[in-house]
């Protein structure tokens, strides 16, 4: 089996790479290293492997054939996407249609990862996907939500007019290694500071909550989603939620730091509460996470450490 990753060299993409080569796939990683991170990749040596670095916003004349397409690429920390806005907006959309045309082409699987920024600033918690969500598409926030929101609509347009076989994940919070260091996001930002003695930000009051799941539970739903005859959105994330004061908090004890806690204005469209409602998951993929952010947090921390 040959599988087609765009955004590859990123955190989730590289995760996922490692876990294929593992089981002995061959993976072709498409990553134009806007975001992404070669120190991701660079160990992945083996015959199976092979890194081209692309756009996925040209078309992909990549001669080989692929059995997946895994289309990962996108900005997808807050701060990368604000200073990428019409990058991000491409990715999502000519991006998408590039790697599905990729997909019809070769008939392969085509797997989208969604999220769930595309129930924006949510009215209603927790999640589930019939929710359509809370967005609106003028505010800087929408770069990506709007053009997830597109990818999906683009995603089951090609499924409905061409039959091509589709997945489509919509992923909440997620962290663990091969983040980088400065990607910006709650967690690592977070850790950096506790570890490196500096102040941790707070943006807002810190009562604002998300759910976070690690990373090698959400690619286990990948792999799952994979072999399970299901093309409609069904969430992944992990349903412990926490206010980002008592995130802050947890890492500061778990760091055993002395990093103060300070608090800053809020980001513009800031969502105030993100929790998913994962029963489609647990019924349709019989799957859940079995890494509790605490069990997750020293993981991050211990690979944060090593790279500090
Ligand atoms: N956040 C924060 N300080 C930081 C980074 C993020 O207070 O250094 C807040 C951010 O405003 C948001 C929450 O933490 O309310 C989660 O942000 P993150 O960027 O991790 O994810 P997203 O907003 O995409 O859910």
């Amino acid at each position: 089996m040959t599988y087609l990753i765009t955004g590859g060299a990123g955190f989730i993409g590289s995760h996922l790479t490692q876990r294929l080569l593992r089981e002995g796939k061959r993976v072709i990683c498409l990553d134009n290293l806007s975001t992404g991170d070669m120190r991701n990749i660079e160990q992945n040596k083996s015959q199976g492997y092979k890194f081209i670095r692309g756009d996925v916003t040209k078309p992909i004349e990549i001669e080989e054939k692929a059995d997946v397409v895994f289309h990962l690429a996108s900005p997808a920390s807050p701060p990368d996407y604000f200073r990428f806005p019409v990058e991000t907006l491409l990715t999502g959309s000519v991006g998408t249609y590039n790697a599905l045309n990729y997909a019809l082409k070769n008939g392969a699987l085509f797997f989208l990862s969604s999220t769930s920024e595309i129930y924006g600033d949510p009215l209603t918690s927790p999640q589930n996907e019939e929710y359509c969500g809370s967005v609106n598409p003028i505010w800087p926030r929408s770069v990506y939500e709007v053009s997830k929101r597109f990818s999906e609509s683009m995603t089951m347009t090609f499924h409905r007019e061409f039959g091509l076989s589709t997945r489509i994940v919509r992923i909440f919070n997620t962290y663990g290694p091969n983040m980088r260091l400065n990607d910006g996001r709650s967690i690592p930002n977070f850790v950096r500071s506790a570890l490196s003695g500096q102040d941790i930000t707070i943006y807002g009051d810190g009562s604002q909550t998300r759910s976070y799941c690690y990373i090698d539970d959400v690619v286990d739903a990948f792999l799952m989603l994979i072999d399970a005859d299901y093309y409609l959105p069904i969430n992944v994330g992990n349903p412990e939620e926490i206010t980002i004061k008592e995130l802050a908090d947890s890492i500061v004890e778990a760091t055993g730091s002395k990093s103060k806690i300070v608090f800053n204005k809020p980001l513009d469209d800031d969502p105030k509460t993100r929790k998913p409602d994962i029963g489609k998951a647990k019924h349709i993929l019989g799957w859940e996470p079995k890494i509790n952010l605490h069990q997750g947090l020293n993981l991050m921390i211990e690979a944060f450490r090593c790279k500090n």
